[in-house]
């Protein structure tokens, strides 16, 4: 497959009333302090409770037409995806996860009826094993990032973006595998040339990020953090996101564990939105104010909304956190006033 904006506007056509077209709402609070208009778009609100059905569903549907068997390894919302597009597809999933992957994103996986399979400690295991079954079992893997049909169908939030509020100047997001920066990069510059891109990350296990520095793909360690779908490598031997994002990303960016801590507090309290740790890296780095020469307006995706509630509600509190061996010290949240 060829990828290019035509890819991204027929990923655009098939998901029409099958992946939501979600909104894009102001937050007063960020504006404020930004001094510049942040606009927050919602694919929290997907039916998955996360952008990946996009990429899951415009893969799926593009499978051969003797497919009887679709897996993948995920860090959960690919997952969720995965199995919630083989059922609207009447195929089976088997979705490999490891042992860092929250059981609020288990369970909603095997209620869609797809068999789960747990296996390692991190990403790469599960990624190992997904690929043996695809040797011994004949199933048909789709990558969570490095595959085209996954890229263009997140890039069609670009084109929506776009379409919503053709003046958007800078948008802000999330990155991991780089499947969402590729493919929104990928549309918005072909439509719009001169938008900025910027890509942020938590600062242990940065994958891309420390790739995209050191000119190569490069392997990282991962460790548990709050940001628990942002979790894995790019793969040694990446072969579409990298190169993009490389090329249209315009820069990449890290926060640490109480950035992201604080940033759910924030959208919490003053936007009165719930959203997983790695939806709001973003807001995080903004509110940290990382990125500097931010031309308004400027969007951030908020890209999943499958956080362990009662790890949520003790960030809300204030509580500290186990983050693995570690603990996360925690504060009470102060602006907020009523
Ligand atoms: C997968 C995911 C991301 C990162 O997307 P990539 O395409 O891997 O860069 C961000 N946020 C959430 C909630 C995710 O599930």
């Amino acid at each position: 497959m060829n990828l290019d904006i035509n890819s991204v506007l027929a990923a655009q056509s098939l998901l029409n009333g099958v992946a939501d077209k979600t909104p894009l709402v102001p937050s007063n609070f960020l504006s404020n302090i930004l001094k510049n208009e942040l606009l927050l778009k919602l694919e929290n609100m997907q039916p998955t409770g996360a952008f990946k059905i996009r990429g899951a569903i415009n893969a799926v549907y593009n499978l051969p037409k003797d497919t009887r068997v679709v897996t993948c390894c995920s860090t959960g919302n690919h997952g969720r995806g995965i199995a919630y597009a083989a059922k609207l597809k009447g195929i089976k999933a088997v979705i490999f996860m490891s042992s860092l992957v929250p059981q609020v994103k288990i369970e909603a996986i095997q209620s869609l009826g797809a068999e789960v399979i747990l296996c390692g400690e991190d990403q790469t295991d599960s990624e190992l094993a997904c690929r043996q079954s695809v040797r011994e079992n004949g199933y048909v893997e789709v990558s969570p990032f490095d595959d085209p049909y996954v890229i263009a169908g997140q890039g069609t939030i670009g084109l929506e973006l776009l379409s919503q509020r053709p003046d958007i100047n800078s948008i802000v997001l999330p990155l991991s595998g780089g499947g969402l920066a590729a493919g929104i990069a990928l549309a918005v510059k072909e439509k719009k040339p001169k938008i900025r891109v910027f890509g942020v990350t938590m600062e242990n296990g940065a994958a891309m990020h420390i790739s995209i520095k050191n000119g190569k793909p490069t392997e990282v360690s991962e460790v548990p953090s709050l940001a628990d779908a942002l979790g894995g490598g790019i793969g040694l031997n990446n072969k579409f996101t990298f190169p993009l994002c490389q090329k249209l990303i315009d820069d990449t960016f890290t926060v640490s564990e109480n950035e992201i801590y604080h940033a759910m507090q924030t959208l919490y309290y003053e936007d009165r939105i719930i959203a997983e740790g790695s939806c709001v890296v973003g807001i995080a780095a903004i509110l940290a104010k990382k990125i500097r020469n931010l031309n308004g307006p400027i969007a951030t995706v908020l890209t999943g909304r499958n956080v362990n509630m009662s790890m949520y509600t003790d960030i809300i509190n204030g509580s500290d956190i186990k983050l693995g061996e570690s603990i996360l010290s925690g504060s009470r949240y102060k602006q907020y006033k009523e």
